[in-house]
């Protein structure tokens, strides 16, 4: 055993300490590989889990918007086996918590049975100004059907490019003391929008049969048009990021509130999926962001696994250290989600989950690496 410290819990997985070998007494287990705490998966749409392999992969966002938006109507009962046997998979694959998000109630079932614990982003959206009242009414509702259950829900707007100046002034009194998600920079054709008022989300509204003729470009970037609505959130994740620049984060870093957390969710995979791209990693961890991972729904990836995000970093980015990494897939996303307090990482009194990492080569994760479920 290299590291001869013994992690110790409750026959429920409450940690109740890490001590020396030689402390630890009879009746240890010695396992090969890295222990870490449960991973929290920062960004899923359980509700899409119909959709594996339905979408096609790497034709840009606006198709794949499109695709999902038209084809994820499927029977009831399909859409439930799906979701049941997605987080199924994400337990046993280590996950602990998800920020999840929802545009209906139909994750409500799944989510009752309190398999993992769950952030549910009510997601709202709506471009034409005349729509705000209706989509704030039915995201209201779904928000008031999680809380009614005592599940952790907050509303939030899909992206900066679908959510009217209308329905955000609706919205953005329920962001208070909540963390809120939204999609950002997914794609390049985003700032082109806000910049130019062209590209490729004109050609979406197109598609979609939205008049977007009310619509003037502001000729600023997409985070400056949006960003300080979310003045009075706990805790906000921006998810994608994929063309996020340092001008972007120079401007949420002179507009963040000194007690707020921001953080950027990296969904390498999906971006893989959808934009063939990934987004500029060096540049979140040279400004000391809090980076947190994510999935994104089983539309856009073949699995939800958090290793296998964290395996497609390794590829590109080699020289990011383990534990850098880890504490991204763990404690980072658990404070995103206000779930420190018990989760995300072996502190006394915590009950974070254990997953046992296998098949790595010393420290370094690898290609062949796996999560197996302890706790
Ligand atoms: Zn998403």
């Amino acid at each position: 055993m290299k590291n001869e410290n013994v992690l110790i819990t409750d026959e429920e997985g409450k940690i109740k300490n890490i001590v020396p070998q030689e402390d630890a007494g009879e009746d240890v287990e010695i396992f090969e590989g890295i222990l870490s705490p449960g991973f929290v998966n920062g960004h899923c749409h359980l509700e899409l889990s119909h959709l594996k392999n339905v979408i096609p992969e790497k034709t840009g966002l606006i198709d794949f918007v499109f695709k999902v938006v038209s084809e994820r109507h499927f029977g009831e009962d399909e859409i439930f086996a799906a979701m049941e046997t997605a987080e199924w998979e994400m337990r046993k694959k280590g996950v602990v918590a998800v920020g999840d998000i929802s545009n209906n109630s139909l994750s409500l079932v799944q989510k009752q049975k309190r398999n993992l614990q769950y952030y549910n982003f009510i997601e709202t959206s709506g471009w034409l100004p005349q729509v705000a009242e209706i989509r704030f009414e039915k995201s209201k509702e779904i928000f008031d059907a999680f809380e009614n259950e005592g599940l952790q829900a907050s509303i939030v707007p899909h992206a900066p490019y679908s959510v009217s100046k209308e329905l955000w002034k609706k919205i953005v009194p329920y962001f208070s003391g909540k963390t809120i998600s939204i999609h950002n920079q997914e794609t390049a054709h985003e700032d082109i929008f806000f910049m130019e008022g062209k590209g490729d989300f004109t050609k979406m509204y197109e598609m979609m049969k939205i008049d977007n003729s009310f619509y003037r470009a502001q000729k600023i970037r997409s985070v400056e048009s949006y960003f300080k609505k979310f003045s009075n959130a706990a805790s906000v994740i921006l998810v994608h990021n994929t063309f996020t620049k340092q001008e972007d984060l120079d401007f949420i870093n002179e507009h963040k509130n000194s007690d707020q957390l921001i953080s950027f969710c990296l969904c390498p995979n999906a971006n893989l999926y959808i934009e063939n791209s990934l987004p500029d990693v060096d540049l979140f961890l040279k400004n000391d962001c809090n980076i947190i991972l994510g999935t994104d729904s089983l539309a856009s990836n073949h699995q939800l696994d958090i290793l296998e995000e964290i395996k497609t970093i390794v590829q590109k980015f080699p020289l990011i250290k383990t534990e850098t990494l880890l504490q991204w897939a763990t404690v980072n996303g658990a404070k995103a989600l206000q779930m420190e307090n018990f989760l995300g990482s072996f502190k006394k009194g915590k009950k974070p989950g254990v997953v046992l990492i296998e098949n790595v080569d010393g420290q370094k994760i690898t290609e062949k690496s796996k999560p197996k479920r302890l706790l």
